[in-house]
């Protein structure tokens, strides 16, 4: 591992890939900002969330992020779609007890596993996603099947669980979810809003929770964006939630245009943070309307975004992103967030601001 770019800040890696790229954008009447693509590098740009990342957490970040990026961007050399690209990239990291997304996904509030995944594809806008799903090892899967065996895009709850199960999506015990660091999590949880494990089901305190800025530490969500030769892209989020949220939440990761978006004219979205802040302003739609209407680039467009959210709302987070001409954008206002991408033989990531690792693929 050595440090490669002694860049002031990650915002500045776009700026360096704008010079590395060539690219050219053209404004036409009426749509902003159109992409002409001329040959594009295949990347694979993931987070692992972002927060305050405990330090023995964060070697397991960077080895599942590794692992992720390196099976994604093995899809993209192979041939295989963005789409697939995303939906491979995000189970590995959903395998990964490291990250709150399938195995390792938070407790709710009565200590129980609810999921949510969204998957997206940039060509034609289809969209598929799937909110508080149980016993389905990776919601991913089942987003895309929604995407690709319904004319709709969001199946939420039991119904959606059971009808994944029929799709033909693996299955497993709740106990498989429940890794010790969150039951840690929950407990402390329960302990912090005065409740025990035996009181975690009656919700006294809920509306004690005055401020969102109680989730403000407890961010592991994974998400991927990627982009082909072709300037095609998509992007996937998939999460267990907040620790401590009632039964039946849901968050910003299977809200297209929250938590997640994808157009091949502006860019492939996907977020991380508090769901309630980002789904108030629409996080990733606003970072897609920004670059394709005004041309800021993916890091300027992610900075302006969690500004305006942290100025009305509140909460905090990170964005990843992917424009149509391959530039990147990775951006947080939490005090870290994961992040890893592979591009060119070279595989990229950190936690913290100013770093930029790399190491081969
Ligand atoms: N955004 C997710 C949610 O609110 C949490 C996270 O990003 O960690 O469900």
């Amino acid at each position: 591992m050595m440090l490669s770019l002694k860049l002031s800040n990650v915002r500045t890696i776009s700026l360096f890939l704008a010079c590395w790229i060539s690219i050219s954008a053209a404004f036409s009447t009426g749509h902003g900002p159109r992409i002409h693509r001329q040959a594009l590098m295949p990347t694979i740009l993931v987070h692992g969330g972002a927060g305050d990342i405990d330090e023995d957490m964060v070697i397991r970040k960077f080895n599942g992020t590794k692992a992720a990026v390196r099976q994604g961007y093995q899809v993209l050399m192979d041939g295989g779609s963005v789409m697939d690209a995303v939906m491979e990239t995000i189970k590995v990291l959903e395998d990964n007890p490291a990250f709150n997304a399938g195995k390792g996904a938070a407790l709710t509030q009565p200590g129980h596993i609810e999921t949510d995944a969204s998957i997206m594809r940039g060509s034609d806008l289809a969209a598929g996603s799937v909110a508080s799903v149980s016993g389905i090892r990776n919601p991913i899967v089942a987003a895309r099947k929604v995407l690709e065996q319904t004319p709709h895009v969001q199946l939420a709850g039991d119904s959606a669980s059971n009808w994944a199960v029929d799709q033909g999506c693996e299955t497993e015990d709740e106990d498989y979810f429940i890794t010790l660091h969150q039951y840690e999590y929950w407990l402390q949880w329960l302990a912090d809003h005065n409740m025990t494990k035996s009181t975690s089901g009656e919700y006294k305190t809920m509306n004690q929770i005055e401020t969102m800025d109680k989730w403000k530490n407890q961010k592991s969500t994974v998400g991927a964006v990627a982009i082909d030769a072709d300037g095609n892209i998509a992007a996937g989020t998939s999460t267990g939630g907040l620790t401590g949220k009632l039964p039946g939440r849901v968050g910003d990761t299977p809200g297209i245009g929250h938590g997640v978006f994808a157009d091949n004219d502006s860019v492939g979205v996907s977020g991380t943070g508090v769901g309630e802040s980002f789904m108030k302003v629409g996080v990733a739609r606003r970072v897609s309307y920004l670059v394709e209407k005004t041309g800021l680039s993916p890091n300027d467009a992610i900075t302006e975004t969690l500004d305006y959210m942290a100025q009305r709302v509140g909460g905090d987070g990170g964005v990843i992103a992917i424009d149509g001409a391959g530039n990147l954008g990775i951006g947080w206002n939490s005090n870290q967030m994961s992040w890893a991408y592979g591009r060119n033989g070279e595989l990229h990531y950190g936690v913290n601001r100013g770093e930029d690792f790399v190491e081969d693929i």
